[in-house]
């Protein structure tokens, strides 16, 4: 399962989104269920507690999700990556480098494996939309090119479907179609009022 997890490396403030399996991995039992929470810096992060009683530390859910990034191949992460757009490469020594406007960095396999994952559950979610949410999504859309903002489907830790802008969600966190559009629909007036 996918889950969004603070990224204390680095002394970074930022969120990961990475993958550990279904089950307890003391008992074998299922995890979760999966709801959101706060972390101690106030991110939304996904929080779950296990019906067996065997808590998931942060530092082992760290090493199992890279455990399984490495068992998938950074060299296939990396091309998977690529191929859909990311700008990356890969050493010699096998340490990705995700290359962007603020320079080069050191990126992890575990990240990355859940970014791509993150990329399916997303196109999955988007696939299972209902005719009426597809309809308010492209209304939505349309309010977003007249802000130019960027609006992205996106399933939440919930598995609830919500619409991220580059306008709205600074914070990461996500909207519903209709908090989206109202949120749009109040900017426009206070942009109208403003001109
Ligand atoms: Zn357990």
């Amino acid at each position: 399962m996918l889950v969004t997890i603070p990224d204390r490396r680095n002394n970074s403030y930022s969120r990961v989104v990475v993958e550990i399996a279904d089950t307890c991995p003391v008992c074998g039992g299922p995890r979760g269920p999966l709801s959101a929470g706060q972390c101690r810096e106030g991110d939304i992060v996904s929080v779950w507690h296990n019906e067996c009683g065997h808590k998931d530390l942060y530092d082992d859910v760290i090493r199992e999700a890279e455990g399984r990034a490495s068992a998938y191949g950074y060299a296939a992460l990396v091309d998977a990556a690529v191929a859909r757009g990311a700008d990356l490469t890969l050493s010699a020594s096998g340490k990705i480098f995700c290359h962007d406007e603020e320079g080069t960095h050191q990126m992890s396999a575990a990240w990355l494996l859940g970014w791509l994952r993150w990329g399916d559950a997303i196109a999955d979610a988007y696939d299972a939309l209902t005719d009426d949410e597809r309809a308010q999504l492209e209304h939505a859309e349309r309010l977003a090119e007249d802000l130019d903002v960027t609006v992205v489907p996106a399933v939440g830790v919930d598995g609830v479907v919500r619409w991220h802008s580059d306008y709205f969600s600074s914070t990461g966190s996500g909207y519903s179609i209709v908090e989206l559009e109202t949120e749009m629909l109040s900017a426009i007036c206070e942009l109208q009022q403003v001109a």
